[in-house]
């Protein structure tokens, strides 16, 4: 999963655990609802031999619709749906009380009238103030692009990613300390390679894109020629922009997305009016900041310098609308949800005001709505449980070490420690935001505003000053995961650890092969393709002997080679590199995590070929279990936008591609040599 690295992410309907003991010495007997809902979700019709994904998951995607509020739907997304509602009844709770910042959000959030009836009041200073801009000049000279570059430093503090994109993170070289990372941005489709591929579903995207930039620009006033005109203008500057951007695959690389320059050294290397940005963000005593990828920003000064103004002009404003459309009048939703949801993913029906509202209020106030969901979903001694278990997983990555015979002694020692220096966080930070200095008014689309501001104002005045080791990167509730290479961490929400990936009444070989596998995934993050890259320390430095590294390389080929033969549909194939670092996590969380169950099993006299349901042994449905998480429904549209742009492997490669290379798999299910599960040539890692 997720995010820094890449980077991966139940009140009312939460079942509350209770307290309970990873080393319990008996076996827990599968709760019937359970083991109901294990049966049914499998086809047992199948041969687990040939494609397990169907195994585990065929009875729940046939008896499963997709709902028409998404593009994409697994059992993953339905624990999601469970946190949402969970959430929603903490935001009505927040709302019944006088004076709480929460419920006033969420009061000026669900005010559909109100919305209406402002129209584009709150963003109209905004736009006025673009249209007044003299933006670039026709030979863009650092003087004229100065009242740009200012205006661009106030959208960035309101997170509209217009041109290029800041954020605020730990320096790769220097990891206590904060460093601006500027990089490739400012695209309103999802990748450059939409602007430039010549199959038939982009060329029609392209098409429909165009009209929906049209449309919003008419939507805000502009006549419809005008529009018509301005749009295509627009389409075609960002497709130079996604022309001097790098493919997704090559951003892998840290030294791709770090290059760090002092100031002297910024201007040399983009002749940029960076001091009017520096100002216009609150940070004028910047010294340092990295520019990335190299290449990205000589071009875009020499973009800028060659386009007309009001093209700029007209860019920024659709970028603003844009960054507001789902908080605007019903017209410009509706507009927003045609292209985004429907054209792009596939998607029937726009999700209802209440479910948008959720994910508005935990991106503007999410740790203020945590405390409340961690008080109503996670017990104290849910972090204990999940503490021992990923003691466990950490255990079995050590004790896999040795039979690595591609590494050398020294290299082996280096990981361990890095390993044994990996920072466990569970549940929700030790350390809650303050959001006292947030401003809320009975107006939605400011109230976003300022939580956008409110966010990055806290990003950028920790520009230069030393790394917050308690921030985290996600919010309680948010079911997804993440490890932090700078930090060398490992974060899992308390949103993540529920059903269907842990439940501490479940057998142990359920949660091991649900969130342990997760557990594992973070752990050999911090060994793929990427994170290998940083140190215990979280420094971006070599430390493996280079014959080693050289080793390493070809083993991730291999996964590589293996991904990249997938098809998520006919034609489409996965990105063997644009995911590699995710499968290397699956293969090896996959392999850790079974390891971990099997030391768990013999500690607490526990035979994992006895059945533990329905003709499963516990070996067996440690696999299942595995298998369940990822049964997954989405439009063929939304597959292949993820497959163009998304790190993770289609769900069913998540299943079949780990499992077909371990070992142990094909034993416990008997799979014969040859076999699709069972193939005589396999990628082994970590
Ligand atoms: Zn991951």
């Amino acid at each position: 999963m997720l995010r820094p690295s890449p980077v991966v992410v139940v009140a009312a309907l939460l079942v509350a655990c209770k307290p309970s003991r990873s080393d319990s010495p008996e076996p827990h007997p599968v709760a019937t609802a359970t083991a109901a809902e294990v049966a049914s979700s499998m086809d047992r019709a199948a041969d687990p031999c040939q494609d397990f994904y169907r195994y585990a998951c065929g009875g729940w995607i046939d008896a499963t619709p997709l709902p028409a509020d998404q593009p994409r739907f697994g059992r993953f997304h339905a624990l999601r749906e469970r946190n949402n509602l969970a959430v929603r009844g903490i935001l009505e709770r927040a709302a019944a009380r006088e004076g709480d910042k929460l419920g006033q959000f969420w009061d000026s959030c669900t005010d559909e009238a109100g919305i209406e009836a402002r129209g584009l009041a709150t963003i109209e200073p905004l736009l006025a103030r673009i249209d007044a801009t003299g933006a670039t000049g026709s030979t863009g000279s650092t003087q004229n692009t100065s009242p740009l570059f200012a205006l661009l430093g106030e959208l960035h503090l309101r997170r509209v990613g217009v041109l290029f994109d800041l954020d605020v993170q730990p320096d790769y070289k220097q990891p206590g300390t904060n460093l601006a990372f500027f990089s490739q941005g400012g695209l309103g489709l999802p990748d450059r390679e939409f602007y430039r591929g010549a199959e038939a579903r982009l060329t029609s995207l392209r098409a429909a894109y165009l009209a929906h930039v049209a449309r919003m620009l008419e939507l805000s006033g502009m006549p419809g020629d005008a529009a018509a005109k301005a749009a295509a203008d627009i389409v075609a500057f960002e497709a130079r922009l996604a022309e001097a951007a790098l493919p997704r695959e090559a951003l892998r690389e840290p030294e791709t997305r770090y290059h760090k320059l002092d100031r002297a050294g910024l201007d040399a290397h983009a002749a940029l009016p960076w001091a009017s940005y520096f100002e216009a963000i609150g940070r004028p005593d910047t010294l340092a900041v990295s520019l990335a990828p190299a290449t990205y920003f000589p071009a875009l000064a020499e973009i800028l310098a060659s386009t007309p103004p009001v093209t700029v002009r007209n860019y920024l404003r659709w970028h603003v609308l844009h960054a507001a459309a789902d908080h605007l009048p019903s017209a410009f939703v509706q507009a927003n949800f045609e292209f985004y949801g429907k054209a792009l993913r596939g998607q029937a029906e726009l999700a209802p005001r209440w479910k948008r509202c959720v994910e508005h209020a935990d991106a503007a106030m999410g740790e203020s709505i945590g405390r409340e969901f961690v008080a109503d979903a996670f017990p104290a001694r849910s972090r204990d449980v999940a503490l021992a278990m990923i003691k466990e997983i950490e255990a079995a990555f050590a004790v896999g070490l040795p039979s690595l015979t591609w590494m050398d002694p020294a290299t082996r020692t280096a990981a361990e420690g890095k390993m044994h220096a990996i920072a466990n966080k569970i549940g929700y930070p030790s350390k809650w935001r303050d959001y006292g200095a947030l401003p809320i008014v009975d107006d939605h689309l400011a109230n976003v505003a300022a939580a956008a501001q409110f966010e990055m104002a806290r990003q950028v005045s920790e520009i230069g000053r030393p790394v917050d080791d308690e921030r985290w990167h996600m919010t309680p509730s948010t079911v997804n995961a993440y490890y932090n290479p700078s930090g060398n961490e490992m974060v899992f929400p308390a949103g993540i650890l529920q059903p269907p990936f842990f439940h501490h009444e479940w057998p142990m070989a359920m949660n091991f092969g649900g969130i342990g596998m997760v557990m594992g995934h973070e752990l050999t993050h911090g060994f793929d393709d990427s994170g290998r890259k940083f140190d215990g320390d979280g420094m971006l430095r070599e430390w493996w002997a280079p014959e080693v590294g050289a080793r390493f390389e070809e083993r991730a080929q291999c996964v590589d080679d293996l991904y990249s033969g997938y098809e998520v549909q006919p034609g489409v194939h996965l990105s063997g590199k644009l995911t590699l670092g995710e499968n290397i996590a699956d293969l090896g969380g996959i392999k850790e995590s079974h390891r971990a169950y099997l030391q768990w099993a013999e500690a607490n006299g526990v035979d994992p070929h006895a059945e533990a349901m329905d003709g499963l042994t516990h070996e067996q449905l440690f696999f299942v279990a595995f298998g369940q998480i990822w049964c997954t429904k989405s439009t063929p549209e939304n597959d292949q936008v993820m497959a163009m742009t998304d790190t993770h492997s289609h769900p069913r490669y998540r299943v079949n591609g780990p499992l077909a290379n371990l070992g142990e798999f094909s034993t416990a299910f008997a799979c014969e040599a040859g076999e699709p599960m069972r193939p005589t040539d396999t990628c082994e890692v970590w």
